[in-house]
């Protein structure tokens, strides 16, 4: 029920399973090198024309598509749902709504976001200079995503990479082709020219031929090993690079926190999507005098969800996607409990379902020596570890090769803003968990082994475009003072100049005005 490759004597293909079930839903065509270097053709042929239009016209086609997305709304959530094994419901709030909205802000803000900024240069402006910064689209962009978030992780970055002016190749991930499938016909239903969204399907093979047919900039999305491997293949040509890759999440709780809103925070943030989420909650530090009630509540939230196919009403936890992602929970389940380790709810797969399903799993007595506290889990299993004084909390924290997100837990804000920045994570959110990857304004990306670079909000759009600086002399008439012949007095200006053009006084520069004049007056044969 993994995605296998198929060789038939026409066509190569991959097939898509709905991981609930195990039946096939469809199949897409493994694209080699050949193709992929056609895709890259066709964009790079078609992105001038995109590049050089007006910000308006690029809107109307992405306000098309979101409306397109409204009027399929069901049939998109279904589509999402089968591939993955999320409830519908889930592919609606987390994968949808998020991306509607994200159109929306890119659409209607990229042209103010990508204006040309002034630089205020300082003293060099008296001398008759001025400065700008102009945003050029790069070319084209490749896109390479992950199976967890199939539609929103691309969508966004497609939807970025088309407002900045750019052409894109997308290479989803193989377990999820027709989800992409479905982006690009929105796209051609919205009336986007031809090139300028190329879908490429396929495996692991797809996306090194994507990596390797000289792009102007990778958006990669997936796991740490594949990003070092494309991280690699990149820096073979020198293509720029945004990599988002793993987490193992830590959620700290302080004594004041509010326990009921922490519990259900904790639940939602380490079982929804199944608990694949780069920014899951997979590490839950709780201080020692709210331990008990606080697992307690956990447990008992946990016992009430319901686990189930998707196509069941008031679904809570759906199907893992995939037998690979499951092993590794029961593998890093089997390490916790063999160290110590107390499963209190949960702890094993489903038998009675026939797809990849594993119950939602609380576990305590864990420790940092444990699989499960150490690698990247990325299903529904929360362990939680308390903790004495906040230092040795956020030692905890960042006790990790990963820096996705982390949240702290308190009703002293302040105190809670001040923790954050002692976090080594891309994003710490206080009093809130995963979730503001769906915020459009806002920069998303890890530090540490999560990644680098970022996506969404202003940070995100900037990646997606080259910042081409112009300086202007407006005296051309007026030879520089620090161009040849380098006279004495020429040496003696230079000294003033450090002396007081560096000093960044007005007055001190000031100064040095006679010698200036002089200089720029001087026979310089
Ligand atoms: P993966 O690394 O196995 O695959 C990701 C994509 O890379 C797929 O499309 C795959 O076909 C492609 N790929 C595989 N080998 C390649 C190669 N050599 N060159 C180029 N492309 C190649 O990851 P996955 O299992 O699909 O996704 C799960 C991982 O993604 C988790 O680690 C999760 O944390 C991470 N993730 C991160 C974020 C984030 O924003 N940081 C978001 C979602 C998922």
């Amino acid at each position: 029920m993994t995605t296998e490759t198929f060789e038939s004597t026409q066509s190569r293909e991959i097939i898509s399973y709905d991981p609930a079930t195990g039946e096939e839903i469809g199949r897409a065509a493994l694209n080699g090198g050949a193709e992929v270097r056609s895709a890259l053709a066709r964009a790079r042929a078609a992105q001038p024309a995109w590049g050089a239009i007006s910000f308006r016209e690029r809107t109307r086609v992405i306000l098309q598509a979101r409306k397109i997305v409204l009027a399929q709304l069901d049939e998109i959530g279904k589509l999402i749902s089968r591939e993955t094994g999320k409830p519908v419901a889930e592919a609606i709030s987390m994968e949808i709504v998020p991306t509607l909205d994200l159109m929306h802000y890119f659409a209607r803000h990229t042209s103010r976001l990508l204006q040309p900024q002034k630089i205020d240069i300082g003293q060099y402006g008296l001398m008759g200079r001025s400065s700008q910064v102009v945003y050029k689209p790069l070319g084209v962009v490749g896109i390479i995503s992950p199976w967890n978030f199939p539609w929103a992780t691309p969508l966004a970055d497609v939807v970025m990479a088309l407002m900045a002016g750019n052409a894109v190749v997308l290479k989803p991930s193989e377990l999820t082709p027709l989800t992409a499938l479905k982006i690009g016909e929105l796209f051609k239903l919205a009336q986007l020219p031809e090139g300028l969204l190329e879908i490429v399907t396929g495996d692991g093979s797809t996306g090194a031929a994507l990596t390797d047919a000289g792009l102007d900039k990778i958006m990669f999305t997936g796991s740490v090993a594949t990003g070092k491997q494309v991280a690699a293949a990149a820096a073979k040509h020198l293509t720029p690079t945004v990599l988002e890759l793993g987490g193992k999440d830590p959620m700290i709780v302080l004594a004041d926190a509010n326990l009921q809103s922490a519990a259900r925070a904790a639940i939602w943030g380490a079982f929804c999507n199944a608990g694949q989420a780069c920014a899951s909650v997979e590490r839950c530090y709780v201080h020692e005098s709210i331990a008990t009630q606080f697992i307690e509540l956990v447990v008992k939230e946990t016992r009430a969800l319901k686990l189930d196919r998707a196509t069941e009403n008031e679904v809570d936890v759906g199907a893992m996607s995939n037998e690979k992602q499951l092993a590794t929970v029961e593998e890093h389940i089997a390490d916790a409990v063999k160290r110590g380790a107390r499963v209190l709810t949960g702890g094993r797969r489903t038998r009675n379902l026939n797809g990849w399903f594993h119950e939602p799993t609380v576990v305590t007595q864990v420790d940092h020596s444990m699989e499960l506290m150490r690698d990247e889990t990325f299903g529904p299993v929360l362990p939680i570890m308390t903790f004495k004084t906040e230092d040795e909390a956020i030692k905890l924290a960042n006790d990790s090769i990963y820096g996705l997100t982390a949240s702290v837990w308190t009703n002293n804000i302040a105190h809670g803003r001040r923790l954050a920045r002692k976090i080594d994570a891309g994003t710490v959110m206080v009093n809130e968990v995963v979730y503001t990857h769906a915020i459009a304004q806002t920069p998303w990306g890890g530090v540490k082994q999560s990644g680098y670079g970022r996506t969404h909000g202003r940070l995100g759009l900037l990646e997606l475009v080259t910042p081409q600086h112009i300086h202007v002399n407006h005296l051309p008439f007026v030879p520089d003072v620090w161009w040849f012949r380098y006279s004495t007095g020429a040496e003696l200006l230079f000294r003033g100049l450090a002396r007081r053009f560096t000093s960044g006084s007005i007055l001190q520069s000031s100064l040095l005005l006679p010698q200036m004049i002089k200089r720029s007056l001087e026979r310089r044969d």
